[in-house]
């Protein structure tokens, strides 16, 4: 079967052919998590969507070097080059080192994505693990003439830049519309114009994070990690750059700036971005007090929602809408999602189990319908990673699948090739490239979420958060989990 993989640029506006640099393999960077506070659900839909891409990259035999970067310095509240920066505030009110807020919010969003079945990336570079490479890219930048140092920082100067190229080139917008819609922000005194961003920002003396540079004590700025970080591990022009919708129209639009000012390339070919998850048709968003957090929705522990949902509903319910799609969340689509997530996954234990009966003589149109429901897989993927499209057709051959096994049909009418393609293809698109599993019976994953919840329970115990904590051991019970509590806190549970 013919596989040409179309996706949606946001650059070109369009849905093209995707055809990598070099035939073969995929370089892929995804902008990841600041990591100063817990990821919330909306944070954990997009990362589902670079996994569902990633995943179904590797079915199609692509050799992928998947980078997605950590977060952990330079990002500075309110997004912009003003106020301090995230990781350093949350550490002075926790009374911490900002590496150990670093280290706690990287280990549970590993903890998290694992829960979701998300496979890891190939490399997850940090950015304070890369500050020589940055500072490098600001004295290339410099050297290039496209910055200018004022009292110990740096910035990018975007009026030069658009004189030879075009800064709204992944935006769409015009330097005069930008300009004129654009509020005076930080540094402003300093900067040259007012859509000129930091490259390296000097650092306050109460700052925490702050490094040497050729410019004094200062600090990266948030866009440049990612210029940074790419480049070395994909070079200067990889072939997919994803990340929020709401990223592209500052944070990406700087990066391919950066690449642009530095190496002479628009650094990625196709920039994908996924669309956001909403309550009640608002962005869902630490700040705006709507988001709520994964073991928040698997305990039902929340007020917005009804009950709990298993991670896989979850993953499913996201799987429903196309990456590109906003996805309103309200407890009925997710109810919806539960009940449909449940019969396919039933089918694939059904599956599992299901043996041919002998070949008495093909029925020529099941045998057709049966090869088509496979090829669909492949065409919704094929059209810009289309998951319901994809679902649609799980859907179609479920209903195969369960008449064979429920012997109302006899699974003789089909070719044992075709039987064997269902079989593989079914498995292959509910396992390998959705990443669906069994919710039930599989203790490992139960283990590991449970671990999770214990943990973000006895946090709250320490905060003197009772309320959450109470919140959480009810959640558990009226899903059969009992938590053992003693004087180390709690350390483990039973089923009840
Ligand atoms: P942050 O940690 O704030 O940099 O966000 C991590 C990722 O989550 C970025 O790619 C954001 O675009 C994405 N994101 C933030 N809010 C949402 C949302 N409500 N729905 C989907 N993705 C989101
Ligand atoms: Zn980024």
């Amino acid at each position: 079967m013919e596989q040409k993989l179309f996706v949606y640029n946001t650059l070109t506006r369009k849905k093209e052919e995707f055809i990598p640099l070099n035939p073969g393999h995929v370089g892929m960077y995804v902008c990841g998590p600041t990591v100063y506070s817990d990821v919330h659900i909306g944070n954990c839909r997009t990362f589902i969507s670079f996994d569902l891409i990633f995943r179904y990259l590797l079915h199609l035999g692509y050799k992928v070097r998947y980078v997605r970067n950590i977060t952990d310095a330079g990002h500075l509240e309110g997004d912009s080059d003003e106020g301090e920066d995230k990781v350093s505030k949350k550490a002075k009110i926790a009374q911490l080192e900002p590496m150990e807020i670093v280290q706690k919010y990287t280990v549970d969003f590993h903890s998290v994505m694992q829960v979701f079945n998300a496979l890891p990336p190939s490399i997850e570079p940090t950015a304070t693990g890369h500050i020589i490479e940055q500072i490098e890219l600001v004295k290339d930048i410099l050297a290039k003439g496209y910055a200018y140092e004022v009292d110990g920082s740096v910035y990018f100067d975007v009026e030069k830049y658009n004189q030879t190229q075009d800064y709204g080139i992944l935006n769409g917008r015009k330097l005069e519309d930008m300009l004129n819609n654009t509020r005076s922000l930080g540094g402003q005194n300093e900067k040259h114009g007012k859509l000129d961003f930091a490259l390296w920002i000097k650092a306050k003396p109460e700052h925490l994070m702050k490094w040497p540079s050729p410019w004094g004590m200062g600090f990266p700025g948030w866009h440049l990690e990612c210029s940074a970080m790419s480049n070395k591990y994909l070079g200067h022009q990889f072939d997919i750059h994803g990340g929020g919708i709401d990223l592209m129209p500052t944070h990406h639009t700087n990066e391919i700036a950066q690449n642009v000012a530095c190496c002479g390339k628009n650094p990625a070919s196709y920039w994908l971005h996924t669309n956001m998850l909403t309550t009640n048709g608002q962005k869902m968003s630490k700040s705006l007090g709507n988001s709520f957090l994964p073991h928040e929705l698997f305990l039902g522990a929340h007020p917005l929602l009804k009950k709990g949902y298993s991670p896989m509903t979850v993953r499913f319910f996201f799987m429903q809408a196309s990456y590109r799609s906003t996805v309103d969340f309200s407890n009925e689509a997710i109810e919806a999602a539960e009940i449909f997530y449940k019969k396919l996954a039933e089918t694939a234990k059904k599956l599992a189990v299901l043996q041919q009966n002998a070949v008495t003589g093909v029925d020529e149109e099941t045998d057709k319908a049966i090869n088509e429901f496979c090829d669909d897989c492949y065409h919704s993927m094929n059209d810009n990673f289309n998951s319901p499209k994809t679902l649609e057709a799980l859907n179609n051959l479920s209903k195969w699948i369960n008449s064979y096994s429920a012997n109302t049909r006899n699974s003789g009418e089909i070719t044992a090739a075709t039987f064997e393609r269902m079989k593989k293809t079914y498995n292959d698109f509910f396992f390998d490239v959705l990443g669906l599993k069994q919710d039930d019976n599989e203790n490992a994953d139960t283990d590991d979420l449970m671990n999770l919840v214990i943990k973000l329970r006895n946090e709250a115990k320490a905060n003197k958060d009772y309320a959450t904590s109470d919140k959480i051991r009810e959640g558990l019970k009226n899903i059969g989990f009992q938590l053992n509590d003693n004087k180390q806190g709690t350390t483990d549970w039973i089923r009840i």
